[in-house]
């Protein structure tokens, strides 16, 4: 269980420590653990990656994402082939799990004592356009054409993962801390 993901958990009114909680015992790993029992699994496998860096669930994820996007690009006459699609995969994923750190701010989120223009205040910005054509090995205005797009909305599904994950984990720590 990561710092980052106690954190954010905390950000999402879970007390950590215990502390607050009239003499409830401190709410452990494993509590965590045990609090992410019923998720989705989609969602239960990005959290472990995201947060946990669960490195045995970055192969799921990416087969999970793999197949999304080959059901969005074999349709009609276009078929870009399994190896860029593997590719764009990977970049997805990369951009969602991690993302360079802001030059802006240099990732702490807050520059001249405002929330970071460059990123949003997230700490994190995504990869160029450029790096990802490098990535995916075409061209810049073919990944703009075809593919800059879809990554990001993929990218975009798999952050609204990581909020459902939180809030799914939050909810129940909260709930058994009232019991
Ligand atoms: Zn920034």
């Amino acid at each position: 269980m990561s710092a980052e993901l106690l954190a954010k958990l905390t950000a999402h009114g879970v007390n950590i420590t215990g502390e607050g909680f009239g003499g409830t015992p401190e709410i452990t790993q494993s509590d965590v653990a045990g609090a992410m029992a019923g998720m989705r699994k989609e969602v239960y496998e990005f959290v472990l990656l995201k947060y946990c860096a669960d490195a045995r669930m970055m192969e799921r994820v990416i087969e999970r994402v793999t197949w999304r996007v080959i059901g969005e690009t074999f349709t009609g006459s276009y078929d870009p082939g399994m190896r860029l699609i593997s590719r764009i995969a990977v970049i997805i994923v990369h951009m969602a799990t991690e993302g360079p750190i802001c030059e802006t701010c240099n990732g702490t989120g807050t520059y001249a004592s405002k929330s970071c223009h460059g990123c949003r205040g997230t700490g994190k910005t995504h990869m160029t356009q450029g790096k990802c054509a490098g990535m995916a090995r075409i061209s810049v205005p073919t990944y703009k054409k075809y593919w800059a797009r879809l990554v990001d909305d993929h990218v975009l599904r798999l952050d609204g993962y990581a909020s459902e994950g939180l809030g799914y984990v939050s909810r129940q720590l909260r709930e058994e801390t009232l019991q």
